[in-house]
């Protein structure tokens, strides 16, 4: 008789949960997978997934507006916000249920309760209040946004959890933070015609992100007519006569709005897990420390995705869920590789990157070659839309690799999908120079910048 109930117990049932408990399954182990809320995640329920559907929707308005230019009249139009959410919510409907199928498919135990450790060996599943056994245990529970409960009115404001089930549009929307969620629900918040601004404590948004990408983004935002406040934050949020919210700052401003939404960052989702129970090791910031293997204090439990303080992408936990099951079930013991991890902002323009920024870059090597091309987009010039894309690629000087590409404009994220590929490969500037530029794209330009727009040695421009 076998000495535990599971082979594998997976806690969470989002991308890194789903795809460990899945594959696991798949390889003829016994899994049981718990989910509080709904399978798929963040990624595919209340993140990603949605919020992708959402930037779709806010676009049609430029769209419609650019048609004139390419001889097109277009009539009247309208938006519908509570059809666009029913769309949305059949299409995440949908998706749960392919995550669901690939789990009963391949034989997992699928449990619709949060589930709780009881001891290293033992969940809990709440739901019922029965107990199982597991020989190894999987934490993939994710993230949870910070409601930032020191701001006074907090209870008044909305996360992005509540932003894609909202009832009704609100007519005006204050947003703080100056991250992915607040940068991309600004746009999708002003293309759906709310009036919006964004706050962010620093001075430029998007901290993380190459300069020219930051203030290109931040000059075409504020063209399409959203307001940025910045090296400011809200102190308290209170209610207004008419109903609506009035958000006070700490450089005194009131910003009356129908909504104000905190993307503040989000926190490990480790309260109440029983982890101490276990003895799981946290760090501060309450996410569960692992080893390069994910693998917790305790021998038989790890922990992926966002719920570890590593990397909060969809596709970085679910490349971690695969090295779980290389390491464990495979006997090949793998490491997740975090370098060059593309990534994309989808902002109206989206940034694309992949590689490390200009201010990095400079950093870390005596002498780099910038390459930046700023040009006005093929479609612009007829819709008449005042855009401007950049492309921008940094380069050792020394090895001649690329080390970071940056792009501002439509697709940037497909494109720094396909550019990952190139700098994962050890791409040279020299094999960009020697690739064929295919004509007419915006991506040429990517091939066809053959001298530096300027070097940095030693930290200064030259
Ligand atoms: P981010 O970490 O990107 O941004 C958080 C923002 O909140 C930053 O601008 C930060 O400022 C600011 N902030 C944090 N604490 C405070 C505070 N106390 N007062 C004022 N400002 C504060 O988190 P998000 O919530 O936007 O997104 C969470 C994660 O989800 C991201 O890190 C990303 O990995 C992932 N994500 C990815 C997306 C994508 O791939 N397209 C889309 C959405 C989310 P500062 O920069 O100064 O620290």
């Amino acid at each position: 008789m076998a000495a535990y109930d599971y082979d594998l117990f997976v806690i969470g049932g989002g991308s890194g949960g789903v795809r460990a408990g899945r594959v696991a399954a798949s390889l003829g182990k016994k899994v049981g997978i718990a989910e509080e809320y709904r399978y798929g995640g963040t990624c595919v329920i209340r993140g990603c997934v949605p919020k992708k559907l959402f930037v779709y929707a806010s676009q049609y308005h430029e769209h419609f507006e650019d048609a004139a230019g390419f001889g097109w009249t277009v009539g009247e139009s309208t938006f519908d916000w509570a059809k666009l959410v029913a769309a949305k919510d059949k299409e995440i409907t949908r998706l749960e249920g392919l995550y669901r199928r690939g789990l009963e498919n391949n034989g997992a135990d699928i449990f619709d309760s949060r589930a709780e450790l009881v001891d290293a060996h033992t969940v809990r599943i709440t739901k019922t209040g029965q107990t199982v056994t597991a020989e190894r245990i999987v934490i993939a529970t994710g993230g949870v946004a910070n409601q930032h409960s020191s701001l006074p009115g907090h209870e008044f404001c909305i996360t992005s959890n509540e932003a894609f089930n909202l009832e009704v549009l609100p007519k005006s929307i204050v947003i703080a933070g100056g991250g992915y969620i607040a940068v991309e629900f600004a746009n999708i918040f002003h293309g759906l015609g709310v009036e919006t601004t964004l706050i962010y404590r620093g001075k430029e948004i998007l901290s993380r992100f190459d300069h020219d990408m930051r203030q290109g983004l931040h000059k075409a935002m504020v063209e399409k007519g959203i307001k940025i406040v910045l090296t400011d934050v809200i102190e308290e949020v209170v209610k207004g006569k008419d109903g609506g919210l009035i958000a006070r700052t700490k450089n005194g401003d009131s910003i009356a709005a129908g909504a104000v939404m905190l993307a503040l960052g989000r926190d490990p989702n480790t309260k109440g897990l029983g982890l101490e129970a276990a003895g799981v090791r946290m760090n501060e910031r309450g996410a569960i420390i692992v080893d390069d293997f994910s693998r917790t204090n305790v021998a038989n439990i790890y922990a992926l995705g966002d719920v570890t303080d590593r990397v909060q992408l969809t596709p970085v936990a679910i490349h971690e869920a695969m090295c779980f099951i290389e390491t464990v079930y495979k006997n090949n013991p793998t490491s997740p590789d975090y370098d060059l991890i593309p990534t994309a902002v989808f902002s109206q323009p989206e940034i694309g990157t992949v590689g490390i920024s200009e201010e990095e870059a400079i950093k870390r090597y005596a002498e780099i070659e910038v390459y930046r091309a700023e040009f006005r987009p093929m479609k612009a010039t007829l819709s008449g839309r005042s855009e401007r894309m950049i492309m921008k690629l940094l380069v050792d000087a020394e090895s001649r690799k690329v080390v970071g590409a940056h792009i501002l404009g439509h697709e940037a994220g497909e494109m720094a999908q396909i550019i990952g590929i190139c700098l994962k490969a050890g791409a040279t500037k020299d094999d960009f120079d020697r690739t064929m530029a295919l004509h007419p794209s915006a991506a040429e330009e990517l091939v066809t910048m053959y001298n530096p727009s300027y070097r940095v040695r030693n930290g200064e421009r030259v």
